[in-house]
């Protein structure tokens, strides 16, 4: 693919439209309608403002831009399908997408998670894993497993479930209880591995958290552990070395499912398809989400493996709906066109294979920038990295004035808290790594 122009020949006058009606979301509104940031147009690794500024894309938008921005071949799958179906009813009437969609999603992940549900966001690919979860046990006559384990500092969407699986406080303090039945393992950000590259050396022994929780409320009364690989949202926890192994083994031995949420990790951010390939370690379900359709249209899905499913569909009455639950836009017909199109691309492009090339000279670069005065920590794997800097008596207040300043200095980067996660389109060259660096050393400098 071809990369734009790096300059709007004439920039526009900024768009004079009203900032009332419109509440955005995890944005602080008063601030950024007191000094709006407007993007307008997106072509490969870069973003234009409404003021004709060139802005490169440090973080594939939000985790979904895998393959790059504005991608013709995505756009004129969505327009042609639109054109021919627009939508269908998706419960008892299917279209042929939805099939062919589900068995090349199928092909890219392990094991045997061969069984795929489509929703519309990585938070209803959550709710609807815990569904299955819940209808798997009750199935196998195990109705009694009806608690979940999480994670502090996990992120999960923001859906009721996920927010009971949640362990970043902000998103839950002000939204009462949540779900019973949940209980949080401890993070795994440890000192020890404070500015490892890859994975951390410490940190195995916090899965044995799990085997607390199963001595804590007893193995026949949880159903699932639920885990993102790398912890993403809240700034880049790579898995210590024989973590997710350890989980994986307390999980077999007791009957209880693990779920990675690869709503992040999936569709080659860690080098692979999944990061359980990545890692070796392959759950019984996984969600995933951005990446599927390289953000172009909103989707997600739910891999499940094939005993889950059986189990699930054996149980059922001839005839009978065996799982109730969907979406009026399950397996709609513009995500599915636009998600074939984009795993295409991955294919035709060697996109996964493309972030692993890259991933050392992308660490090495940004571990240039250890040693700053601003920076705490460095964190990354594969194509996801975090730079944590030293907050200032207000936890997350540096870490958004830096995103800010990093955006007027031609850099959308994500923050979380007071770090920042850069995690390029697959199709960033060397000299894009050297950008963002060059434009995160110049603007720690000076905050
Ligand atoms: N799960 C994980 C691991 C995520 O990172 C996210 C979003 O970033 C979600 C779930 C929620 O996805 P969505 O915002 O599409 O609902």
């Amino acid at each position: 693919m071809t990369h734009a122009d790096p300059t709007l020949s004439k920039a526009p006058a900024p768009l004079q439209i009203s900032m009332d009606e419109y509440w955005m979301p995890f944005t602080p509104n008063r601030d950024f309608k007191h000094d709006p940031k407007m993007v307008v147009r997106a072509e490969g690794m870069y973003l234009w403002s409404d003021r004709g500024e060139k802005i490169l894309d440090g973080s594939a938008g939000l985790f979904c831009v895998n393959a790059g921005h504005g991608r013709r071949e995505i756009a004129d799958a969505v327009g042609a399908q639109l054109r021919e179906l627009d939508f269908i009813a998706p419960f008892t009437r299917g279209h042929p997408k939805q099939f062919q969609l589900a068995t090349r999603v199928a092909e890219l992940t392990p094991g045997d998670l061969n069984r795929i549900f489509f929703v519309n966001s990585g938070s209803e690919a959550v709710d609807t894993a815990m569904k299955v979860a819940l209808a798997y046990h009750q199935a196998r006559g195990q109705g009694g497993r009806n608690m979940f384990i999480s994670r502090e500092r996990a992120y999960h969407g923001v859906n009721f479930g996920g927010v009971s699986l949640a362990g970043m406080i902000n998103n839950r303090r002000k939204f009462g209880p949540t779900l019973p039945g949940i209980a949080h393992m401890r993070h795994t950000h440890l000192k020890e591995n404070v500015y490892t590259q890859g994975q951390g050396a410490q940190g195995a022994e916090l899965a044995e958290d799990l085997m607390r929780f199963i001595n804590l409320y007893g193995a026949e009364n949880i159903a699932a552990c639920f885990v993102e690989p790398i912890a993403g949202s809240t700034g880049c926890l790579v898995p210590p070395k024989g973590y997710l192994e350890r989980l994986r083994a307390i999980c077999d031995a007791n009957g209880i499912l693990l779920v990675f949420d690869e709503v992040i990790c999936g569709f080659g951010r860690t080098g692979k398809a999944f990061a359980a390939q990545s890692f070796a370690v392959t759950p019984d379900l996984m969600t995933m989400a951005k990446g599927l359709t390289n953000g172009a249209q909103p989707m997600g899905a739910v891999a499940i493996s094939e005993r889950i499913h059986d189990t699930i569909m054996g149980a059922a009455a001839d005839g009978s709906i065996e799982f109730f639950h969907g979406y009026t836009y399950s397996g709609h017909p513009g995500p599915c066109a636009a998600g074939l199109a984009t795993l295409d691309i991955y294919r035709k492009e060697g996109l996964f294979e493309r972030g692993a090339a890259l991933s050392p000279y992308f660490l090495d670069a940004l571990w240039s920038l250890k040693g700053l005065p601003a920076v705490a920590d460095l964190r990354g794997y594969g194509m996801l990295a975090a730079v944590e800097i030293h907050p200032d008596s207000t936890p997350g207040r540096r870490g958004h004035a830096l995103q800010k300043k990093l955006f007027d200095n031609g850099l959308h980067l994500k923050a979380t808290g007071d770090c920042v996660i850069v995690s390029p389109p697959l199709i960033a060259e060397k000299s894009h790594v050297d950008a963002i660096v060059d434009i995160l050393r110049r603007t720690l400098a000076t905050i």
